[in-house]
């Protein structure tokens, strides 16, 4: 069967590619209901990755593309079948709110501009897709939440693993009681940094802060889906193996604890100078899961105490942009938000953690 996919790579360079592509579009979105119109926001390395599984999703497709660079601009344009008067700079992208082809926005730039840039989508009355973390801090976070309730459009976060199956399987698990009593969870999120001194993660401005808001975030959402609940207080300890690469107000390591209502702890570990850490674990009276990898691209492997997780990997950018068409285009919610609100609740306790780390004290988080 030729796929969108086969599709697209035959007319990526051919001059009938526009108006054959519409046709496609139109075809299906005739056979399988609406499609939502998302517009890329910075055409990064994961913006890469999203671009190509969206060409396997069935509910959301590439419309648009903004972008510093001309020259990407043209490329993405031809290889997605995006016209030239879908395409933006970041000075010209608020113009989106007369494009009738685009319905949302996905950003997919460095975590310092994706409140501004969030807040001129919400103005152009499209709706907000944001990659994690979802803004810096969670009054950034609020400020999001606000533009985007009075321009009356949704705002969502890419929380890919609040749809992964293997994930989703050891919470329903968790909700039947197989595991009993929640005590425990841990959660190991790292790797090594190699990026150059020139890069956004290593530019406090640009990265908000360091390896907690990079994959720390991980173990903070993994900890709140798997126990089920909202953490009361945190404590946090920094350290910094290789002060020389990473500057102040830039984390390299943070152990960090969180403290749940039923008496359920969390510890983890957030690092951008380690490698092999991706794995969370879940312990209760009756059993326990294992995730390993636990955050990464996948498969999300694991196992629990009746034995290994075997649900089928299905590319997680896929997934996410067809659950996000389905919450703007359908109102259904996926089983774990992915909204601003959750969002903004992940902010609250990074912000705890940073000033845990600093104080030397236990945060009260309300
Ligand atoms: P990247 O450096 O590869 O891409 C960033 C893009 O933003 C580039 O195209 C760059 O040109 C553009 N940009 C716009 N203004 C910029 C500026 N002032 N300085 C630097 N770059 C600028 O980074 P990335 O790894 O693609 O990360 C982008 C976002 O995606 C981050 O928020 C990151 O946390 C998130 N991310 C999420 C996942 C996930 O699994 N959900 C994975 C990787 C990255």
């Amino acid at each position: 069967m030729t796929t969108r996919r086969d599709l697209l790579k035959q007319l990526a360079s051919s001059a009938l590619a526009l108006p054959l592509l519409s046709t496609l579009d139109a075809c299906r979105t005739a056979s399988r209901g609406p499609v939502l119109r998302v517009a890329l926001l910075g055409l990064g390395r994961y913006a890469e990755r999203v671009a190509d599984a969206m060409q396997a999703c069935t509910r959301a497709r590439i419309t648009g593309l903004i972008s510093g660079t001309p020259a990407k601009l043209a490329s993405w344009g031809a290889k997605y079948g995006v016209p030239e008067s879908s395409r933006y700079s970041y000075e010209t992208f608020d113009a989106v709110r007369d494009n009738p082809e685009i319905d949302a926005v996905y950003i997919l730039t460095p975590n310092g501009l994706h409140k501004d840039q969030a807040l001129r989508v919400a103005k152009a009355g499209k709706h907000v897709l944001c990659e994690k973390p979802m803004a810096v801090t969670a009054a950034e976070g609020q400020e999001m939440i606000d533009a985007c309730r009075a321009a009356q459009v949704q705002l969502l976060v890419g929380y890919r693993l609040h749809l992964e199956a293997n994930t989703l399987e050891v919470i329903r698990m968790r909700k039947a009681g197989d595991f009993g009593r929640m005590l425990f969870f841990q959660g190991q999120c790292g790797y090594r940094l190699a990026a150059p001194p020139t890069d956004w993660r290593r530019n406090r401005a640009l990265a908000g802060g360091g390896a907690l808001l990079d994959v720390g975030i991980y173990a903070i959402n993994g900890a709140r889906y798997l126990i089920g609940e909202e953490p009361r207080w945190v404590t946090a300890e920094e350290t910094k193996m290789d002060p020389g690469r990473f500057g102040p107000g830039l984390d390299e390591t943070i152990n960090f604890q969180l403290g749940f209502p039923s008496g359920a702890v969390a510890s983890c570990l957030s690092t951008h100078n380690m490698d092999h850490l991706d794995r969370f674990f879940l312990d209760g009276t009756r059993g326990y899961a294992e995730l390993q990898p636990a955050m990464s691209y996948g498969p999300i492997a694991g196992h629990t105490q009746v034995g290994p997780l075997t649900r089928e990997h299905v590319t997680h950018q896929t997934v996410q942009l067809d659950a996000m068409a389905d919450v703007i285009l359908h109102g259904k919610q996926p089983e774990v938000p992915i909204d601003g609100e959750e969002g903004l609740r992940d902010l609250k306790i990074i912000d705890a953690i940073y000033l845990a780390a600093r104080s030397g004290r236990r945060v009260d988080l309300t």
